[in-house]
């Protein structure tokens, strides 16, 4: 490394938390924004190294988490639609260790969702790591297509079937769709999910009632992952309330028995049980089970009244503070960061810590296509990493190979 600008190396020390296992003593080199090493912290640090740090006592250093299905937070909803709602969001959820960010629209209107994806074109676009907040890698085109029934918290004025074909391409064509969601039920589903597959989307379906026949119809146009499992989707009691009897396999069977198919819990404490969380983990495993947010603008905000969606007329839901949910009616979505789901889902299940890292960080980054450049701590790939004390909360957080003082740490 002699040829190396030394007053670019960052060097982090302590147990390092690779996909498979915990190096006990390890050293995690990085030059500028990229991972130059992973190796024993019996190496010597690389004279000049501008920065060394230690992870604390019984903690860590683990790749930054990469969150696949977020709204907003800190008071922003992505689907406001502007690059300072954007940047709101992706600062709040950086400071809690998301190092990358998949927006997620909501239902809404055509120009509402062109407004947010235009937004988020403009953000990704003049990113600098440090004040920019987490990096975006891709919008999540989760609202317009969800079933009537299913539609959850969301505005159901703005859901809609994915009828006009020139509308969803027009999303597609601006390049940044990367995830895109449609319940497979809908009339106009597969054609959906065939040009989503097209555009190398991870293709999922959510908000749904879909049987066992629409998943493997789904299936075979592209459909690999089911939008946090358990919540707004089919059950076999749900269809046998359609359908009546012989009661049908659901989305939740189709996902279960299918390897090939991915899901994602919420995994705030809230949402769902202990039981239910280490019931995904060990029927699914750690390389198919994701954990998202699903945050909205409330997270990191007092206890309120907020709008879920765009700011002018998104539906109401109240916040309590550890959860969204609509008086009367159920659960709107989180309002904590991917840490918090970290700590609950080490301290709830028996999934070992690299699995429960896996699962915030490699799985997302791996089923949204973007491994070969964050998700683990790996040669190569982006300097996204965060330093965890005993408890997993959040001392330090690296993206792009930058840290940012300015972000006042509060997990
Ligand atoms: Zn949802
Ligand atoms: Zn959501």
């Amino acid at each position: 490394m002699t040829s190396l600008p030394h007053n670019n190396i960052v060097a982090f020390r302590g147990p390092i938390v690779l996909p498979d296992r915990v190096l006990p003593k390890g050293l995690v080199i990085c030059l500028g924004d990229r991972i130059a090493e992973v190796r024993a912290a019996t190496s010597r640090i690389p004279k000049g190294a501008r920065t060394i740090l230690d992870a604390p006592d019984g903690g860590c250093i683990a790749p930054g988490f990469v969150d696949i299905h977020v709204h907003g937070g800190a008071g922003a909803d992505y689907m406001d639609g502007t690059p300072e709602a954007v940047r709101t969001a992706n600062r709040a959820h950086l400071r809690h260790g998301t190092t990358t960010v998949f927006p997620t629209t909501t239902t809404g209107s055509p120009a509402q969702i062109e407004r947010m994806l235009d937004a988020c074109l403009g953000v990704k676009k003049n990113w600098q790591p440090g004040d920019d907040g987490a990096r975006i890698a891709g919008v999540h085109l989760y609202g317009p297509y969800f079933a009537e029934t299913k539609v959850g918290c969301h505005a159901v004025e703005g859901r809609r079937d994915p009828a006009s074909r020139s509308e969803y391409e027009r999303y597609f064509k601006t390049g940044i769709v990367k995830i895109a969601t449609c319940a497979a039920e809908l009339p106009g589903a597969a054609a959906f999910y065939r040009a989503a597959k097209k555009h190398d989307c991870l293709v999922t379906c959510g908000h749904s009632e879909a049987s066992w026949t629409d998943m493997q119809r789904a299936f075979d146009a592209g459909m690999r992952h089911v939008d946090h499992f358990w919540c707004a989707m089919s059950s076999v009691p749900s269809l046998r309330a359609r359908h009546g009897t012989p009661m049908q396999a659901s989305m939740a069977e189709f996902v279960l028995a299918n390897p090939e198919m991915s899901t994602e819990v919420i995994a705030d404490g809230q949402h769902l049980s202990k039981e239910l969380l280490e019931f995904a983990w060990r029927m699914k495993g750690a390389s198919r089970l994701c954990l998202v947010t699903d945050a909205n603008r409330a997270m990191g905000m007092p206890p309120g009244r907020y709008r879920f969606g765009p700011i002018e007329d998104g539906s109401w839901f109240e916040s309590n503070g550890k959860v969204g949910f609509v008086p009367g009616s159920g659960l709107a979505s989180s309002v904590v960061a991917l840490d918090t789901m970290v700590r609950h889902m080490s301290k709830s299940t028996n999934a070992p810590l690299e699995e429960v890292i896996r699962m915030a960080s490699l799985t997302p980054a791996e089923r949204a296509g973007i491994a070969g450049d964050t998700g683990s701590l790996e040669a190569g790939k982006r300097a996204d990493i965060l330093v965890l004390d005993s408890r997993l909360k959040v001392q330090s957080v690296y993206v792009s190979g930058r840290s940012n003082p300015s972000l006042k740490l509060s997990c």
